[in-house]
């Protein structure tokens, strides 16, 4: 299973996007700002435990590695 981070920076738009770690990204934020969401079998199981980790953040997918999360 893929493990997947929460980037601790939020968007321009104040999104704060999900990576998947394992397949890498041209996107991924550098480690310290790295939140980890730990091993997932798909970008919904990560986006949701981010969102559950983190109430009230607005979480995304990322349009690069996580696109079939990503909502615009
Ligand atoms: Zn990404």
């Amino acid at each position: 299973m893929p493990q997947f981070i929460l980037n601790r920076n939020q968007q321009s738009n104040g999104d704060r996007e999900v990576h998947n770690l394992s397949t890498g990204c041209s996107y991924m934020p550098e480690p310290q700002n790295q939140e980890d969401l730990g091993f997932h079998i798909s970008c919904s199981s990560a986006v949701s435990e981010a969102k559950r980790q983190y109430p009230g953040r607005r979480i995304n997918g990322c349009y690069y590695c996580c696109n079939s999360c990503h909502t615009s």
